[in-house]
């Protein structure tokens, strides 16, 4: 006799930025482990091939446009995924980056920075994850159950150069989601979490003129990336997936309001 401390199957989970690299492998995952996934994302033709992706190898999805900073927009959104499974178990808050405007160039300062980029960017990175929180969350409320997971990054506990605003809001999404694990543990109970993962380097397509050359070789910023990692090498998307599936399932059951790095000692080591 066995029991899955990490089962699934038939949850209902929203993944806004699906379309994506990061958000969209988790999307895979979470399919392979037997959740209807909903792929909710502002490019259309993004949500919808990763959601074909899936349910050609079998699984359940469905891609859905979708603005996370248009709350009325993602209550229509929410209606039609209640009206179709008639829950939602979890939001995985994907969508989110850095923007090239504001990401200052080695040869600026910070007096260069463009207010209206830092704005967009603080917008996107933190409203874009409070906003679907707020409209996903009150059906977790109104059922007593749900788990969010919003993603960080490792510029939070240390000062990574040019990224100001990025760095900036997603200090600001750790903070939100203590806050929310807080709230929503006093006011709704023990059913319902709200984590966060931290991932290290991983190469998509936002960061890689950053820190990949054209010929595939590493620009000085991706070596020094590489140089202050201790397993030497950027992360692979489907490495993220168990600690997404930890903090989506009964084996977290008393976890919540954490961060989790997942950086390969990235945020251990010194660099020195
Ligand atoms: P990505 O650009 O591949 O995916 C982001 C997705 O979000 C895109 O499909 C985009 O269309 C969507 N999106 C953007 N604005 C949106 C909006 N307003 N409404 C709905 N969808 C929107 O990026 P990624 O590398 O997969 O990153 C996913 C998350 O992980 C981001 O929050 C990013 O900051 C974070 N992160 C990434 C890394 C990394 O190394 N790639 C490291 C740390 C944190």
């Amino acid at each position: 006799m066995s029991k899955n401390l990490f089962d699934l199957t038939g949850k209902v989970a929203v993944i806004t930025g699906g379309g994506g690299v990061l958000g969209g492998s988790m999307a895979v995952s979470l399919a392979e482990a037997g959740v209807k996934i909903v792929i909710l994302d502002l490019h259309k033709d993004a949500a919808e091939s990763r959601a074909k992706e899936i349910t050609d190898q079998g699984g359940e999805a469905i891609g859905l446009a979708g603005n996370v900073l248009d709350q009325d927009n993602l209550e229509l959104v929410k209606e039609d995924i209640l009206s179709k499974w008639g829950t939602i178990d979890i939001l995985i808050n994907a969508a989110g980056g850095n923007m090239p405007g504001a990401t200052i160039t080695p040869e600026q300062t910070i007096f260069d920075l463009s207010i209206d980029a830092f704005r967009k960017v603080s917008d996107l990175n933190l409203n874009g994850s409070v906003i679907p929180s707020l409209v996903f969350g009150k059906v977790m409320a109104n059922q007593g159950t749900g788990v969010i997971i919003n993603i960080s990054s490792m510029s939070v506990a240390q000062a990574i150069t040019r990224v100001a605003g990025y760095s900036a809001s997603k200090a600001a999404i750790e903070n939100f989601t203590r806050w929310m694990a807080v709230e929503m543990a006093h006011k709704y109970g023990e059913g319902i979490r709200v984590n966060a993962i931290a991932p290290g380097f991983f190469i998509g397509e936002q960061n890689r003129a950053l820190l990949t050359n054209p010929d595939g070789s590493y620009t000085e910023r991706g070596n020094t990336v590489i140089r202050k990692t201790p397993m030497g090498r950027f992360g692979v998307a489907e490495e993220l997936n168990g600690a997404i599936q930890y903090l989506c399932s009964g084996a977290s059951k008393f976890v919540t309001g954490i961060v989790i790095p997942i950086d390969g000692g990235f945020s251990a080591f010194s660099g020195v």
